[in-house]
């Protein structure tokens, strides 16, 4: 077995055993639901951002497979930190490792961590899994983006009247 195999399952094992970041979060400023019916992952992703566009913070709660609870355990402590256009970045390459579209550039080491998930490559029925909760935050991303003006000042008329349900499904 490659070493790269034995710690994907090493580290899956110690995630969903103890994921990072698993809460509600009272004050999420975004989130976003997402559902895996192949598997029956369900996922709500949290993400808190500062003024400068900033991942303040980001939680999870939810029910499924190990390799869901330790993919979404890994993302909220990758994309902590980084700035929405850093965090999109971080999606598309993690996603794009997972489906097997590109493999990591040896010198490219900004997935860190996250590229010992290329191991789930050898499992397709579980990529849904892995990608259940990078969906679900780019799903709640794209409503900061839709929601918000482009020139940083909140718009009053923002319609928040309702809480909004976002949903995505892997399917
Ligand atoms: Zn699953």
């Amino acid at each position: 077995m490659s070493s790269i195999n034995e710690l994907y399952k090493r580290s899956i094992f110690d995630h969903n055993r103890n994921p990072r970041n698993f809460r509600a979060m009272e004050d999420a400023s975004h989130s976003c639901e997402g559902y895996n019916p192949l598997c029956g992952d369900k996922v709500h992703i949290y993400i808190r951002l500062d003024d400068s566009d900033m991942v303040e913070d980001v939680s999870f709660t939810g029910s499924g497979c190990a390799i869901f609870k330790a993919s979404a355990s890994f993302m909220t402590g990758a994309i902590r930190g980084k700035t929405q256009d850093q965090a999109k970045e971080t999606v598309t390459k993690f996603l794009d490792m997972v489906a097997g579209s590109s493999d990591p550039e040896p010198e490219d080491t900004s997935l860190g961590k996250l590229s010992i998930f290329q191991g789930v490559r050898e499992f397709p029925s579980r990529v849904k899994c892995a990608t259940l909760a990078w969906h679900a935050l780019t799903c709640a991303m794209d409503k900061v983006a839709s929601g918000e003006a482009n020139n940083g000042t909140a718009t009053p008329a923002k319609d928040e009247s309702e809480p909004e349900r976002n949903v995505v499904s892997t399917e």
